[in-house]
């Protein structure tokens, strides 16, 4: 260890943030970090293999990725200029703090809800105002966010919400639209898993202060690829691609995100698997006794027992099966996030906490 003053060097607002840690243990069943764990689509599978094989890294990437733009924006109804790539989701979130937040400025939250958004907009010296969900059904107080978001730059929700699972009611969306001057983003990460008609795409043409973020991480089953993407008011989409770390996305991302899009009905089948497996999922764990379990529409259940982080450890300790735990967090005392893995990791979770529970 050098002796370094490094905290008297750092940038004031950067001090004291500690490097990502999921919370990772190799463990035989990984659903703990709500990503897809179902094969690619065969076919799928064949073309990123191909479209990787057929990139040369020897050339820069096209900055704004274009082509991938283009694909995007067919997909959702929208132009090129409507939609802007980062690297992963995270990305975005980061850009668009640092782009529309800063001192002075306020980002409002809805937690218990995904803890990035207050970490970057510290990052970027946003004061951060936190409207917390309802504790017993983690609904949103409507007149509370309002009430703040008139008072802020920016708001971010979540839909479906991360760790809770619900989606936003589209009229608190249209509140803050018609009653605050505030940017609105509407994250969607998990928007694939809530059926047709959730996303609020199309309305971004008659909202130019609405944005909704999207990601290649989880319907597409492509976290390790990082592709995320805003759709949004063009003059937004601007200020982004003028701020944004210039070859982030980079070529064999943009190749194979190109290929996952223009495959997306190959991906149908993974997802309805999923939305089938979670029901079932819900229902058996909410059948075991002292649970309570709230209603998903995203690929993971949030599960309230006794003991929950005792429980997480002997999951992952006896039977190598990781889930996430949430029981340390402001309002989710003893809480287990569980991602809906294939058939045959949702049993084998099941068995093993039946052992647990049992003992
Ligand atoms: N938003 C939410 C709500 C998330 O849960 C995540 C990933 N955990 C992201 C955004 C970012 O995802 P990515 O960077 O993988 O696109």
């Amino acid at each position: 260890m050098s002796n370094l003053n490094v905290e008297a060097l750092v940038r004031p607002e950067l001090a004291g943030f500690e490097p990502y840690d999921p919370a990772f243990t190799p463990c035989d069943v990984n659903l703990s970090a709500n990503e897809n764990t179902h094969e690619l689509p065969q076919r799928v599978r064949q073309a990123l293999g191909d479209a990787l094989l057929g990139t040369p890294l020897n050339r820069y990437p096209d900055p704004l990725a274009n082509e991938l733009r283009d694909e995007l924006a067919a997909w959702h109804g929208v132009q090129r200029n409507n939609v802007l790539v980062g690297n992963g989701g995270d990305e975005v979130l980061f850009n668009l703090l640092f782009a529309f937040g800063g001192t002075g400025r306020a980002l409002v939250v809805t937690p218990p809800c995904f803890e990035e958004y207050k970490n970057f907009a510290k990052m970027c010296n946003t004061d951060v105002v936190e409207v917390w969900r309802d504790p017993v059904d983690f609904s949103i107080d409507a007149d509370a966010l309002v009430a703040a978001a008139a008072q802020a730059h920016i708001v971010m929700v979540t839909s479906p919400n991360n760790p809770t699972g619900g989606l936003i009611d589209p009229a608190i969306v249209e509140r803050l639209l018609f009653q605050t001057d505030a940017l609105v983003l509407v994250d969607e990460a998990y928007v694939e898993f809530a059926g047709e008609g959730a996303s609020l795409i199309p309305w971004i043409a008659d909202h130019p202060r609405l944005m909704v973020l999207r990601t290649l991480s989880k319907a597409f089953a492509l976290a390790g690829l990082r592709c995320g993407y805003l759709v949004a008011d063009p003059a937004v989409v601007n200020v982004l691609a003028a701020i944004r770390q210039i070859y982030s996305e980079d070529v064999l991302a943009q190749a194979a995100a190109v290929v996952a899009v223009r495959a997306r009905e190959e991906f149908a089948p993974v997802v309805a698997d999923i939305v089938a497996e979670r029901e079932v999922l819900a229902q058996e764990l909410a059948a075991l006794p002292g649970t309570k379990l709230w209603p998903s529409s995203a690929n993971f259940l949030l599960l309230r027992m006794p003991r929950a982080a005792e429980v997480r450890a002997r999951l992952r300790d006896e039977h190598s099966v990781l889930v996430r735990d949430f029981s340390y967090a402001k309002g989710l005392s003893d809480c287990l996030r569980i991602t809906v893995g294939t058939h045959e990791e949702n049993q084998r979770l099941l068995r093993a906490l039946a052992q647990v529970m049992g003992r």
